[in-house]
């Protein structure tokens, strides 16, 4: 049982959402906490999720991802940019108490000309805090292209990051197949290669989910523009293989790819009929 689904709008609520996903063959899915541009979260409808709880625990889906707000940077230059991120950290830990069961993601950030060190300082010490709030949560930091100043495209970055988390027991990875592959992890020609790589530098047992993406970016581009599965630079034999793979499946992965469930449905049913 491989655990697939995409990233779906929860605007009409959990429960509406979970019966979407299950229409289009998925059994997990990718949600924005707040809003990913702004940052304004919607209130928590307590009987909706309840109903989506059940719902999916019939249906035998796995454990859901809660995406953070594009705007949280955590480790800007900016101190009020630093705050705003932070004030959304937290009060995410806070809400993660009341939604379906989810692992938490979010982009470590862009230094903005600081320094990575410096970056990754400022990351640590909000993680540090969200912890306090909600220690039971799962945290997972996302693996990026490194655009620009973006920290987290290097598996030793992430590392560097849990290491000096204090009780970092429940903090973990999100890698993303189109990041990977535009950072300049070969996971088309060389996916074994780079799993071991993530083995020696963080430990498989970190990696907590997957995001499944084609990358309309060539290798190791920097550049994040994810692509329909099968039409990109990847391919669908490197994506099968990604979600085939014996020390992944277990995992939850989930498509971020353009289009809408309609489209997602055929790229989960390409997925999974092979
Ligand atoms: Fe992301
Ligand atoms: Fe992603
Ligand atoms: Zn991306």
């Amino acid at each position: 049982m491989i655990y697939l689904g995409c990233h779906l709008s929860i605007s009409d609520g959990f429960y509406k959402t979970a019966k979407v996903a299950f229409s289009i063959g998925a059994n997990t899915f990718q949600y924005f906490t707040r809003n990913p541009r702004g940052g304004r979260a919607k209130e928590i409808d307590k009987e909706d999720v309840r109903r989506a709880t059940d719902f999916m625990a019939e249906k035998g889906f796995g454990v859901l991802l809660g995406h953070a707000s594009y705007t949280m940077n955590l480790c800007s230059n900016k101190e009020q940019t630093r705050q705003f991120a932070k004030d959304l950290l937290l009060d995410d830990m806070k809400r993660l108490k009341q939604l379906p069961e989810s692992l938490y993601i979010f982009h470590p950030g862009s230094h903005v000309g600081q320094g990575v060190e410096k970056g990754i300082r400022f990351i640590i010490e909000a993680l540090n805090e969200a912890i306090k709030v909600n220690p039971n949560q799962f945290i997972l930091l996302e693996g990026m292209s490194g655009m620009g100043t973006e920290i987290g495209s290097r598996f030793e970055e992430l590392k560097s990051i849990i290491q000096g988390v204090k009780e970092n027991g429940n903090l973990g990875i999100c890698l993303d197949t189109c990041h990977l592959y535009s950072a300049g992890y070969d996971v088309v020609k060389n996916l074994d290669g780079v799993l071991e790589e993530f083995d020696d530098v963080i430990g498989i047992e970190r990696l907590k989910a997957i995001h499944v993406n084609d990358s309309k970016m060539p290798f190791d581009s920097h550049k994040d523009r994810h692509e329909i599965i099968g039409d990109g630079e990847l391919g669908l034999d490197a994506i099968v293989n990604v979600v085939n793979h014996p020390k992944l499946k277990r995992l939850p992965f989930s498509l971020e790819t353009p289009g809408g469930p309609e489209d997602h449905a055929k790229e989960i049913r390409k997925i999974r009929e092979r």
